[in-house]
């Protein structure tokens, strides 16, 4: 465990983090983080408020999302980072990625539903919160409603892929999520690629495509990865001449192994991101 200064993967109550974008940054800054992004799934609508928050306790901020998408027919998630949240190309991006989270919502309630779970009860305490919904909010419902103990029973009953609550879903092709971050002013980044279950082979196809499509970088530390884990994201950045990222991924205060800059530190040998032209000269430097 090292460097605690940089955290580029964050979520917020505008999505399913636990912190409204003030406190997170409050948080992230008490962790010791120093330079920032907010990182919302598919929407902007917290970072105007992290910024202000950033600016308040002398921390490096850049506007960022985590976008939807398909890459072979499965479903990745792409960083924006240092994006420009009024950028026409991100804001039709992320209007249409919220149009499908809603229907998709309506769908995962409706097979709730018919699975004998309270999906259209969890629907409406979601859609109270005023967040855009993922399943995470679906999760957090149904724990709620007692129909699963914790959040990841409830993923692993009814919400991840083969479950009865889970939906398909038509998320934009990789290719172009790329060129409206890019669009945007931003630095497209591939979120956590150890996560997709993609074969090795497959996993270099996905770094290589989304370099030509203009991606710059990939996280090759993230929260709780192991050294091994960081070692072959390394190696996957080295084989498709991506910049490394750095991002904990954090929702919630409540997971200890999961805390904003509890990250493991960027190798040397890898570029960072956030040398890239879209970041103010400053952010990343150790004070
Ligand atoms: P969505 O983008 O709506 O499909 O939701 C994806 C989000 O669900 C991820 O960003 C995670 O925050 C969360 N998630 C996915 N799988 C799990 C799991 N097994 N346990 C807890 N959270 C999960
Ligand atoms: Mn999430
Ligand atoms: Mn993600
Ligand atoms: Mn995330």
């Amino acid at each position: 465990m090292a460097s605690p200064a940089v955290d580029l993967h964050l979520h917020s109550t505008a999505s399913d983090g636990r912190l409204g974008p003030a406190a997170l940054v409050r948080h992230a800054a008490a962790c010791g983080v120093r330079h920032l992004a907010l990182t919302d799934h598919d929407t902007v609508a917290g970072v105007a408020a992290a910024s202000d928050a950033a600016r308040e306790c002398g921390l490096g901020f850049v506007p960022g999302v985590e976008l939807s998408a398909a890459w072979r027919g499965r479903a990745i998630h792409i960083l924006g980072l240092a994006v420009d949240p009024q950028a026409p190309a991100l804001g039709a991006a992320v209007e249409r990625l919220a149009s499908l989270r809603e229907e998709r919502a309506d769908r995962i309630a409706d097979r709730l539903d018919a699975a004998g779970a309270p999906g259209q009860a969890a629907r409406r305490a979601i859609e109270a919160e005023g967040a855009l919904p993922t399943r995470t909010h679906f999760a957090r419902a149904l724990v709620e409603l007692g129909a699963a103990r914790d959040l990841a029973e409830a993923f692993d009953r009814f919400l991840r892929q083969g479950r009865p609550g889970y939906v398909p879903t038509a998320w934009p092709e990789a290719e172009d999520v790329t060129g409206w971050i890019i669009a945007a002013g931003g630095v497209a980044v591939i979120a956590h690629p150890l996560r997709y279950t993609l074969s090795a082979g497959a996993r270099r196809e996905l770094g290589h495509a989304f370099r030509a499509a203009g991606g710059m970088g990939i996280e090759i530390a993230t929260g709780g990865a192991s050294a091994a884990q960081v070692a072959e994201a390394t190696s996957l950045a080295v084989r498709t001449g991506l910049d490394g990222s750095v991002g904990s991924d954090f929702h919630d205060p409540a997971f200890a192994w999961n805390q904003p800059g509890r990250l493991a530190k960027l190798p040397a040998s890898i570029r960072p991101v956030w040398n890239h032209p879209a970041f103010p000269r400053d952010f990343g430097a150790t004070a």
